[in-house]
């Protein structure tokens, strides 16, 4: 058996499989596992990247029959049941694909060669290197006007992530980068986030959308709503209206896409919801009952709404393979999968957060500690946990990112060996 990520919904099925006692081979491009919920810190100079990617091997190590092997997968040949990567390919007898998804830039013009996204872990360490050196070189700047360009930050995307890094920025640059570098004018800095719609957090109750923005705006955050990029260029983002903002660091969180592995879907498949791949009510291919697809590269319909591309849903989604691959080896029908909500919750910052659960909704204080305390617990090793959790000590008593550190690393001579020769991926 083959799972493909070892992202959260990889990891779940990997380890439900190996659990079965069949064999499994989990591949990734990468060595570890991301908590993603926790990027944003690391770009903010909050959490070192130990903190928050765990090694995979470490992680299934005590499951005998799960192998783990490093290599970028190219493409998935259906008819003869191969996985094809960097390093050569790869037979399988079943198959779970949990690549799952991308930055989306939406077409907007620019952003790539001059936005900076957070979806991988080096995304957000050239963040945070790229913000930390914008302010370094501020303090060089006699030209007031490139001065602020340089001390504004433009976040496009007002969802979690969106939210999430504009609160921890304001912090950072208000009450941690303003102490040590005194003579800085404070109103040069500058943290604007701007969203297309007309609220923030689609997600979220609209109550809960009024009281992310409020407190946004009381921490400094120039909320911008209704408010389209249409193209980012160096130092500036231009807008629907034909204004611009200048802009030394412009992150794009705006949104996630699929770009489902080439040969996984016939030329004739429609896509579902931004790019991902349709499959049965029991998340397999249809046509190809070996073959299942999940996390945010499925597109799973439920009550007629597609599923958001989370970690729950990913997650419940690996260990349903589970249950399906079971129920084939046993020669009997695979059961349908049904999604829980467990509720969905984002932090503002500093003690504040907003949390819904069904028609429970929280806010402030109480809400932070819950997202505090659920998000401490899915952290994985205790190590981890406790290192997060002194982070975290330190900054809210003293003010104090631990990590500030621009460190880029040299020429890498060991990644041939490591990730094979060929197009990096
Ligand atoms: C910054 C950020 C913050 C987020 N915050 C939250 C949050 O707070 N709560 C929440 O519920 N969700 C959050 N999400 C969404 C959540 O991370 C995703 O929904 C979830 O990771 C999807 O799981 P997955 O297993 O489908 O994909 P992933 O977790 O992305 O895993 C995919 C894996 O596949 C590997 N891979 C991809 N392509 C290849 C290839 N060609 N060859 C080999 N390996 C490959 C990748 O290296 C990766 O390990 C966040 C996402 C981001 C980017």
């Amino acid at each position: 058996m083959v799972v493909l990520g070892a992202g959260f919904a990889g990891l779940a099925a990997a380890q439900g499989l190996a659990g079965l006692g069949v064999d499994v081979l989990l591949l990734d491009r990468h060595n570890y596992h991301l908590f993603t919920p926790l990027l944003y810190q690391v770009a903010s100079a909050l959490l070192d990247p130990s903190q928050i990617a765990h090694p995979v091997r470490a992680t299934v190590r005590r499951r005998r029959s799960l192998r783990v092997r490093v290599a970028t997968v190219r493409r998935v040949d259906l008819d003869h049941r191969l996985v094809e990567t960097d390093r050569g390919p790869v037979a399988y007898d079943h198959l779970v694909v949990a690549t799952g998804s991308t930055t989306d830039d939406f077409g907007v013009a620019g952003v790539d060669a001059h936005a900076q996204p957070l979806k991988e872990l080096p995304d957000a360490l050239a963040l945070r290197n790229h913000l930390l050196s914008q302010v370094e070189s501020a303090q060089w700047e006699t030209d007031a006007t490139r001065r602020r360009t340089r001390l504004t930050v433009a976040v496009v995307g007002g969802g979690p992530t969106g939210i999430e890094y504009a609160g921890a920025l304001a912090e950072l640059l208000r009450l941690v980068l303003a102490r040590e570098f005194g003579h800085l004018d404070q109103r040069e800095m500058r943290v604007l986030l701007l969203e297309a719609g007309d609220h923030l957090l689609g997600a979220f109750a609209p109550p809960l959308q009024r009281y992310a923005v409020d407190q946004l705006r009381r921490r400094g955050v120039e909320v911008r709503l209704g408010t389209r990029v249409t193209a980012v260029e160096g130092g500036r983002v231009r807008l629907h209206d034909g204004s611009e903002i200048e802009a030394g660091t412009v992150v794009w969180v705006a949104g996630v896409r699929v770009s489902p592995l080439p040969g996984l879907t016939g030329a004739g498949d429609a896509a579902g919801a931004r790019g991902a791949v349709p499959v049965t009510a029991t998340l397999q291919l249809p046509g190809r009952p070996e073959v299942l697809v999940i996390g945010d590269g499925a597109a799973v319909v439920q009550d007629g709404r597609p599923l958001p591309m989370i970690a729950p849903v990913a997650i419940q989604e690996g260990r349903h393979a589970t249950r399906v691959i079971a129920a084939q080896l046993r020669g009997e029908e695979p059961p349908a999968f049904r999604y829980t909500d467990k509720g969905i919750m984002a932090t503002i910052g500093r003690h504040d957060a907003v949390v819904e659960v069904g028609r429970w909704r929280l806010r402030g204080f109480p809400a932070w500690v819950t997202w505090l305390l659920l998000h401490l617990m899915l952290i994985i090793s205790f190590r981890n946990r406790l290192l997060v959790l002194i982070n975290w000590a330190v900054n809210y008593l003293f003010y104090d990112r631990p990590v500030r550190l621009i460190v880029r690393a040299g020429p890498d001579r060991d990644r041939e060996a490591v990730e094979g020769p060929g197009p990096r991926g």
